[in-house]
């Protein structure tokens, strides 16, 4: 079957994995074992309203890639049908771009509860109330997560009580929470995920 990108994309993930195995056969090690990957997060911050990633947010809608007229692409069949983007709109679709890599992270014991982040969220993704059970909890988020594929961020048991409780899926990464928060209690990190690679015989513990 032809799933595009994804061959490639599997077959060097899968060449990866080979390697490490043959490295841990030629060295005497069990050729199932994986060290576990290297995680980093680092904060973005650079100012009070300034961060090291382009945090603006587009509000264009995703554009189509342009395809070559039919009846020249089924005449020609080394005629690449996907025109792909000009200059202009491909800027303006990097644009569209939601770092995904950079988190929002929060730090319980600095948040003094002033909901200041819950008032300039402009997707209503966080929630300050008590807690409950997670059925219950979605429903009664500001915008409820009704995705049950995406898994809602619970923090422990604030000073008064109630917990801070975050949507995943709606979250643009805009930073503004972080920018408002008089505390630093949200922060803005990019999320580094380096998995092992053969030879590296330091990671095996
Ligand atoms: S990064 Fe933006 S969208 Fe996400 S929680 Fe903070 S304010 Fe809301
Ligand atoms: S703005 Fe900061 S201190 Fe205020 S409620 Fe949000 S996380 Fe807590």
């Amino acid at each position: 079957a032809a799933f595009g990108p994804k061959n490639i994309i599997w077959a060097v993930a899968q060449g990866q994995q080979a390697a490490i195995s043959i490295d841990a056969f030629c060295n005497g090690r069990d050729v199932a074992e994986r060290p576990p990957p290297h995680v980093t997060l680092g904060s973005q911050k650079m100012g009070i309203h300034e961060w090291s990633y382009d945090n603006e947010i587009s509000l264009e809608e995703r554009r189509k890639v342009p395809l070559r007229d039919q009846v020249v692409a089924l005449a020609d069949i080394s005629a690449e049908v996907e025109l792909g983007f000009d200059r202009e709109i491909g800027y303006e679709e990097t644009q569209r771009c939601l770092n995904c890599d950079v988190q929002t992270v929060f730090t319980d014991k600095l948040c003094i509860e002033c909901d200041a982040c819950v008032d300039i969220c402009p997707t209503d993704c966080i929630t300050f109330t008590s807690n409950g059970p997670e059925a219950d909890l979605r429903h009664r988020l500001t915008a409820p997560a009704s995705n049950l594929e995406q898994a809602i961020y619970v923090s422990a048991a604030l000073k008064t009580g109630r917990i801070m409780a975050k949507d995943e899926d709606v979250c643009l990464h805009c930073g503004l929470c972080a920018e408002r928060c008089p505390t630093g209690a949200w922060d803005m990190r990019k999320f580094l995920l380096d998995m092992a690679h053969a030879g590296e015989a330091g990671r095996y513990q």
